[in-house]
């Protein structure tokens, strides 16, 4: 088991839960846009969200996101030290990676000073930025010397409140990599594979890295990086974790692919049902079927299902039909049985 963690209230490592993160996409000073995203990040499950702080101007901005967060705030800083000081004042952990921050020097800085403030680090070691007398070496066993030598400075510096990433675009680099230091330390990593791509392309490769190193038992939080708004990030990763039994939480989905025997329009309820119940925190299976073949038989099993027929739908709740409905009224009639099984769990 890995060394427990705090990154304000919410406990990372030592046997607490994955914890999901994502990460902020508009600039900094877009305050009130952040915080917005930082609320429905928050009702979609997040417990911990990353802020970019490239310039000094920004800190200010930082302050202020950090005082009005509805979750503990990682400062994301690169290359100015300065910055990485500052943000600690503010911020619940500040990330550095040890390959731009400007050598061991700056780094032991920010370290003495996360010990003044009794916050956490995170040291990202990022395979697009590896310090250069490591180059020639196999990419994951430069990954992990790089974060050796950093970890071993902050254990010589009696430091031990942070957490670890090792990330490359390549998900095997990022697997052997985190398998690497999970070896030799125990600390604990926040996973992921770094720019994914956009949304199925990420889902794809972070859902291969992460379900082998969790499956192990490797990885403490973790992230799915996709070219986007980030909401989508969290959904797939509590999908991950789900389909993996590792934690549930929210709505599993069950919906046919549609084919030539379906009458109704599937996909647009599927769409409709999805973001209706994308805050859903308790765990419930809801089925959205298109005809007769599996229809009735994946909503029987489901807690709430609908199975279409012509132009209309029957909908059920724990196994047993409820209503029988026009096509139009199928998804308010799905919804509100829903509501109905939350009120009661
Ligand atoms: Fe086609 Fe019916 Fe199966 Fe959906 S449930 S894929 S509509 S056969």
């Amino acid at each position: 088991m890995t060394r427990k963690i705090w990154v304000g209230d919410v406990d990372v490592g030592g046997g607490a839960p994955v914890r999901v993160q994502s990460m902020i996409k508009r600039r900094t000073s877009d305050v009130p846009g952040i915080l917005e995203d930082m609320e429905r990040l928050k009702k979609m499950g997040c417990e911990i969200v990353r802020v970019a702080v490239p310039r000094e101007k920004d800190l200010e901005h930082l302050k202020e996101i950090c005082l009005k967060a509805p979750m503990p705030v990682v400062a994301d800083v690169h290359f100015n030290y300065r910055i990485a000081l500052k943000a600690l004042e503010y911020a619940h952990c500040v990330r550095i990676n040890p390959g731009n921050i400007g050598g061991k020097d700056k780094v032991k800085e920010v370290v003495k000073k996360a010990k003044e403030t009794g916050k956490a680090l995170r040291i990202g070691v990022n395979a697009g930025s590896l310090e250069k007398d490591l180059e020639g070496m196999e990419l994951p066993r430069a990954m992990f010397e790089s974060a050796k030598r950093y970890v071993e400075l902050l254990e010589d510096m009696g430091f031990f409140n942070f957490k670890v990433s090792l990330k490359a675009s390549n998900p095997l680099d990022t697997v052997k990599a985190n398998e690497l230091f999970a070896e030799h330390f125990p600390y604990p990593l926040h996973i992921g594979v770094t720019e994914a791509g956009p949304p199925i392309r990420s889902a794809v490769k972070s859902a291969i890295a992460l379900s082998e190193l969790l499956k192990k038992g490797i990885g403490d939080t973790i992230r799915v990086s996709i070219t986007g708004p980030p909401f989508p990030e969290v959904t797939i990763a509590y999908e991950i974790l789900r389909n993996l039994g590792i934690r549930n939480r929210g709505v599993e989905i069950v919906s046919c692919p549609t084919c030539g025997r379906c009458q109704i329009d599937i996909e647009g309820m599927v769409k409709e049902v999805e973001e209706a119940l994308s805050y859903v925190e308790k765990p419930i299976k809801v089925a959205v079927m298109g005809c007769v073949v599996n229809g009735p038989g994946e909503a029987r099993d489901a807690d709430v299902g609908l199975a279409g027929g012509k132009g209309v739908a029957v909908v059920f709740s724990k196994g047993k039909i409820v209503r029988k409905v026009k096509e139009e009224d199928a998804v308010p009639a799905l919804l509100e049985e829903v509501e109905k099984l939350l009120n009661s769990l």
